[in-house]
């Protein structure tokens, strides 16, 4: 794969677009891959240096506020450098299994419409804070809940699939210099429910909102540095991947390596 420089950034053109961000990372939160919308794609190379970005933060990176503030702060440096930007996050670290459990410990064939409207709460908190620290920083963001966009998914409660997002709107407001700031893991179904699309699945919220505002890079951060042959932090002598196709990385995701969604992989 190539990679271009425009003046200010990087941009990944080429299939595979899986691959390291070579981008600096911030502590507890580095990105490990960068995925273009349509694979294959070639960019029209007169453009300008505003390359509009996805950037995805997982559990680790917004479990408490400071790890929130530096989340902002990340999110400052690329609008200032001239960037659109929107946001996706998922619930603090350890939020949604609590969510989960106490679904369980009421009833354990519990209504999964229910489920879906108790562990869709976590990111509904990280969205929102994360807009008061963009604005306490001085950057105009504005939180967004699946069902506010919409995010359209089918009625499959717990594990939904994304059929339709709404992009116009984003798109309008990130090119105005608004950071919307995305709600991960959630959507809405059919019947006007809200659903949730499967453990990890901000991830795939991240990639689906890449393709329908268009964006040139879906950077998603996460608490390793890397993608790794196998779990670094259960096999210590894991070699760090420059570069993965595709194709292997959906085969690590779908033996369960959590680092990406299996679904996110798939859509990218
Ligand atoms: P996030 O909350 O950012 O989505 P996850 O906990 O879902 O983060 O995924 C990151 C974790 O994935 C890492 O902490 C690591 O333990 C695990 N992991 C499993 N397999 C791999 C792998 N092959 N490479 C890197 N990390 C992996
Ligand atoms: N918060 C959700 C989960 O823990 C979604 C995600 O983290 O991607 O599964
Ligand atoms: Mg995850």
């Amino acid at each position: 794969a190539r990679t271009v420089s425009f003046t200010a950034v990087r941009c990944r053109t080429t299939h595979p677009a899986l691959q390291r961000n070579t981008g600096a990372g911030i502590r507890a939160a580095r990105p490990v891959a960068t995925a273009s919308p349509e694979p294959g794609h070639e960019m029209v190379h007169f453009r300008p240096a505003m390359t509009r970005i996805v950037m995805k933060f997982g559990g680790t990176s917004v479990a408490d506020l400071d790890r929130i503030r530096n989340v902002a702060a990340r999110v400052k440096r690329e609008v200032e450098a001239g960037n659109e930007v929107a946001v996706v996050v998922s619930a603090m670290a350890g939020a949604t299994n609590q969510l989960v459990k106490w679904c369980q410990e009421l009833s354990p064939l519990h209504d999964a419409r229910e489920y879906d409207t108790v562990v869709a709460t976590g990111e509904q908190v990280t969205i929102g804070l994360l807009a008061i620290a963009l604005q306490a920083a001085g950057i105009d963001a504005r939180s967004w809940q699946g069902w506010q966009i919409p995010i359209r998914t089918d009625d499959a409660h717990g594990k939904a699939r994304v059929e339709a997002i709404e992009g116009a709107e984003l798109i309008r407001r990130m090119q105005s210099g608004q950071v919307p700031v995305v709600a991960g893991f959630q959507g809405i179904g059919p019947d006007n429910r809200v659903t949730t699309l499967g453990r990890g699945g901000s991830d795939l919220s991240a990639v689906a909102l890449a393709a329908a505002v268009r964006a040139e890079r879906c950077d998603i951060y996460t608490d390793v540095d890397g993608v790794y042959t196998t779990d670094p932090r259960i096999v210590p002598r894991a070699r760090k991947l420059e570069r993965i196709s595709y194709e292997e990385m959906l085969e690590l995701a779908s033996v369960g390596a959590k680092v990406l969604q299996t679904r996110s992989v798939e859509l990218a």
